[in-house]
């Protein structure tokens, strides 16, 4: 059997606003498919190699999600993260979670280590802490509040947001999806948005994987991850036309953001209708590329 085509896409948010400058970001989200082809090529699994590049997206505090989120209204913060394999089906997730470097290790940790998909406040902290996960000890100082200046609040008023995620392609064919958040700025204590539920925010099976960013309350409500993949699996939908189709259920309920998405065969696709979305990318014949417009 001859190696499947390896492909790769990664987000930063889709709330990136004109006229602010994103080339440290480019630059960083570059380098980092740059790594994760090396990896994806050596024959790394789809999975770890998501995993790792969310874990990076996070650590880097340049996108709103690990060290660059920013609080709720009551100062805390709460993050949001998970992880799909897609030649198992197992997932993992957490949700308002404080007080760890990166939500998406955790995520990773509740799919291996428990037979539950999603833990939530302070079990999973708890979990993680049990689990020794990296901690966050002064979170007014760890965090860099990426985006609090405004450079990612676009035009989505109360729900102005930020996110970064992952999918992939490996040389086995297998394919997996992370995604990370802080959720949408000034959210309320408690607000969980599409990120961590399985099917809203992050997909991945033997067709698919699939990151959503944007108005978490809008891709929850067009489950946009799983209706992407639904719409291929048993519509036949191309990969680009059913993107276009779950975004467009999210603009007719008045939201925005975007979405990446890789097929088993390696197409990619990353559409969004906000005003720009952070991302980078390695198509099925090599070629790297990242911008925010
Ligand atoms: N979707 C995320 C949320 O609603 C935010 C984002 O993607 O920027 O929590």
């Amino acid at each position: 059997m001859s190696a499947s085509p390896i492909a790769l896409v990664l987000h930063g948010g889709a709330g990136a606003r004109r006229g602010v400058d994103y080339s440290r970001e480019i630059a960083h989200m570059r380098g980092l498919v740059e790594a994760a082809r090396d990896r994806l090529a050596a024959g790394a699994a789809a999975l770890d190699v998501v995993t790792q590049t969310v874990t990076e997206l996070e650590a880097s505090g340049l996108y709103v999600a690990g060290r660059g989120a920013s609080p709720n209204t009551a100062g805390q913060y709460e993050l949001d993260a998970s992880v799909m394999d897609g030649a198992s089906g197992r997932a993992g997730a957490v949700a308002a979670l404080q007080g760890f470097e990166s939500p998406v290790a955790v995520a990773r940790a509740v799919m291996e280590s428990t037979p539950h998909v999603m833990l939530a406040g302070e079990g999973a902290a708890a979990f993680a802490r049990a689990q020794g996960l990296a901690r966050v000890r002064e979170p007014d100082a760890w965090f860099t509040r990426a985006g609090a200046d405004g450079s990612d609040k676009h035009g989505g008023g109360a729900l102005a947001h930020g996110t970064v995620g992952c999918v992939a392609l490996d040389r086995a064919g297998r394919l997996a999806a992370a995604t990370s958040t802080a959720g949408v700025f000034g959210k309320l204590p408690g607000r969980v948005g599409d990120t961590p539920l399985i099917g809203a925010g992050t997909w991945a099976d033997d067709e698919v994987a699939v990151s959503c960013t944007g108005q978490g309350e809008m891709f929850i409500r067009a489950a946009v991850a799983a209706q992407l993949a639904f719409r291929r699996k048993f519509a036949g939908a191309a990969l680009e036309a059913a993107a276009r189709a779950v975004l467009d259920q999210v603009a007719a309920y008045g939201g925005d953001g975007g979405l990446i998405a890789v097929s088993r065969t390696g197409e990619i696709a990353m559409p969004w209708n906000s005003e720009g979305m952070k991302r980078a990318w390695l198509t099925r014949d090599g070629d790297i590329g990242s911008a925010a417009f």
